[in-house]
């Protein structure tokens, strides 16, 4: 039996920051674990024993809730967001950590989070076999490549390409956090597997941001974006900019 009851980080109402849906107003859903560690991550992903939860949509006060939650207090939560701000979120978005890490728990939330709103999943884009069953319950993916040279880890350019392949059917876009560092050849790399799997999926080179600003010469953006374009041709560059506004 698949479990009801979740690892949850925290429970919160914002704009989102990134990727294709920026600008939209959404309940953010961290759950808790990752497998993957970046070196440049700064979000806590181990299971905590409570989550934390706005006390009103978008106030940035919380009370907890004891973990783990269950999605009959998570959907009654977001129904009660909803009523108190009719039309103001447009989607859930369902973020990490790694939301795949509890696959079999979104089985059973998906389609009762999507009776309430779009669902947006947040991927690191490597758990190919655990997106397949939840690919129906999803309205839009949002995935990750993990350049290595951003990561420090080796980019795992198989799970990718077989996960994309799935994500392409849905409303897709792929994220690459892009640094002064990284080699062209890596941005192509990139965009020629983008190209292959999901031609019809923007690629979004993120600057790294550093205590609110972009420390990368806008030259050498520009010169990774034309090299992009080259060979897929829907190449846009979009910093983080939730971090601008002081937003969660
Ligand atoms: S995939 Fe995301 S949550 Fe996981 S370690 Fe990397 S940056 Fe952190």
């Amino acid at each position: 039996m698949s479990p009801t009851n979740g690892q949850l980080l925290e429970i919160f109402s914002s704009i989102q920051g990134e990727g294709l849906l920026i600008g939209w107003r959404q309940i953010f859903i961290r759950l808790a674990r990752c497998n993957l560690s970046c070196s440049f991550c700064d979000t806590p992903v181990q299971p905590t024993e409570n989550c934390r939860v706005e006390t009103t949509p978008g106030a940035g006060s919380f009370f907890v809730l004891a973990n783990p939650v269950s999605l009959e207090v998570l959907s009654t939560l977001v129904a009660d967001w909803l009523e108190r701000l009719p039309g103001s979120h447009h989607s859930i978005s369902i973020t990490g950590g790694e939301p795949l890490m509890q696959d079999r728990l979104l089985q059973e939330w998906l389609p009762v989070l999507r009776g309430l709103l779009p669902v947006h999943l947040e991927t690191n884009g490597t758990l190919p076999e655990a997106f397949a069953p939840l690919a129906a319950h999803v309205d839009w993916v949002s995935m990750d490549i993990k350049l290595a040279s951003q990561t420090g880890v080796p980019t795992p350019w198989l799970e990718h390409e077989r996960f994309l392949s799935l994500a392409a059917e849905r409303g897709c876009c792929v994220k690459a956090v892009v640094g002064a560092d990284t080699p062209l050849e890596e941005v192509c790399q990139a965009a020629e597997l983008v190209q292959r799997a999901a031609p019809c999926a923007p690629l979004i080179l993120q600057p790294r941001t550093l205590d609110g600003r972009v420390p990368m010469a806008a030259a050498f953006l520009l010169r990774l974006q034309e090299q992009a374009a080259r060979i897929h041709p829907r190449v846009r560059v979009i910093p983080q900019t939730h971090s601008f506004m002081g937003l969660l």
